[in-house]
């Protein structure tokens, strides 16, 4: 056998991989696209941990999207969606493949229909989402003021709050698969839970069109929405997190069992559960990733000493699996 085989690939052609790839997708992308290699993913997340991306890319059409899809896939390559970066743990190490943020403004549509029927882009913040509703006048969106994500994050975690889910008010959306193939999938057709949507884990929302109640006036919508953000603004912790840690377990709420815990203000390094809200990680400055996946294994298991309820994370490891961490 050849030793040469048994040998790690040498660096520089690991590099010289990842250097002709993000080439090649700047080949083929509009000019208005953007590609880089080793971007720093910390800083687009909400709570600021973690590495850099292989290839980041940012394209500025579905044609451009297409590109990236195809190319990754003729390549070998994983394709890692992007949206706020507010439901994410990334890595120390970054993420092996091309992280894909729409963030391009031609993925931030609302398009209000006269049926009070709206289409929105998967790059859509979920705050403007809720501010041009508002001014609108439409109505039955509030629930997802002050939820700091996208659409796209919110169709791929079903993110809901205040008793209400992004699915709640899903008509139809428009799925792009790893291969390109773009189709219009109805609501019926998608198999939704709690944060989670099955169909958008090998595909990627492009946008969706929402069911808006009845058409209401200003005022009530905008005042419905104030009240959900000061109430948020009571119960949460104002430094960086990746909002709720843990996922409730039925009949249970994660926060009561870790507060039960006395775990409260524990820290790994810069890693803390917040004093504030039990299921939320804190980071104080300096955290890294690998101190707040040794948080998470302190909180499961402590949690598991006293109740026998095994935690699951809520939070995605992006890049990775939890069961290959935990
Ligand atoms: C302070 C705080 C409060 C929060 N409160 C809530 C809350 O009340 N309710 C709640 O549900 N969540 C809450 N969250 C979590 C988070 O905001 C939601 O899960 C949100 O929907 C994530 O959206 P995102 O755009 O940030 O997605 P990201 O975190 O960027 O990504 C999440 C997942 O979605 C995928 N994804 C992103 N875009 C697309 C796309 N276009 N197509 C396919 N997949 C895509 C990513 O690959 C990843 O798997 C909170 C977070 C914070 C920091």
């Amino acid at each position: 056998m050849n030793s040469a085989l048994l040998q790690p690939a040498p660096v520089a052609s690991v590099a010289g991989r990842w250097d002709e790839f993000a080439g090649a997708l700047r080949l083929r992308l509009s000019p208005a696209a953007r590609v880089r290699r080793e971007e720093p993913l910390a800083p687009r997340t909400t709570l600021r941990v973690g590495g850099t991306a292989r290839v980041y890319a940012e394209p500025a059409s579905e044609a451009d999207l297409q590109a990236i899809a195809r190319a990754a896939q003729a390549a070998g390559i994983e394709v890692f969606m992007l949206g706020r970066g507010s439901n994410l743990l990334v890595p120390d190490e970054g993420v092996e493949g091309v992280v894909v943020a729409l963030t391009h403004e031609a993925w931030a549509e609302f398009s209000p229909r006269a049926d009070a029927r709206v289409w929105v882009g998967a790059g859509l913040r979920l705050k403007n989402l809720c501010g041009l509703a508002a001014k609108a006048g439409l109505a039955g969106l509030e629930f997802l003021e002050g939820i700091p994500g996208s659409v796209g994050g919110a169709l791929r975690m079903n993110a809901g709050a205040m008793g209400g889910w992004m699915f709640d008010v899903v008509e139809e959306v428009r799925v792009m698969s790893l291969d390109g193939k773009v189709q219009v999938r109805p609501r019926s057709a998608l198999h939704v839970d709690y944060r989670h949507c099955a169909e958008l884990h090998q595909a990627i929302a492009l946008g969706a069109t929402l069911r808006t109640a009845a058409l209401a006036d200003t005022g009530a919508v905008k005042r419905r929405m104030d009240a959900y953000a000061h109430r948020r603004h009571e119960s949460q912790p104002r430094e960086p997190s990746a909002g709720c840690i843990f996922k409730n377990p039925p009949g249970d709420s994660a926060g009561r069992l870790i507060d039960t815990c006395g775990l409260k203000g524990e820290r790994v390094g810069d890693a803390q559960v917040s004093p504030v809200h039990a299921n939320f990680i804190v980071n104080l400055g300096a955290a890294r990733a690998a101190d707040v996946l040794a948080l998470v294994r302190h909180i499961r298991a402590q949690v598991r000493a006293r109740s026998g309820i095994e935690l699951e994370p809520e939070v995605l490891l992006y890049g990775r699996n939890w069961k290959d961490v935990l």
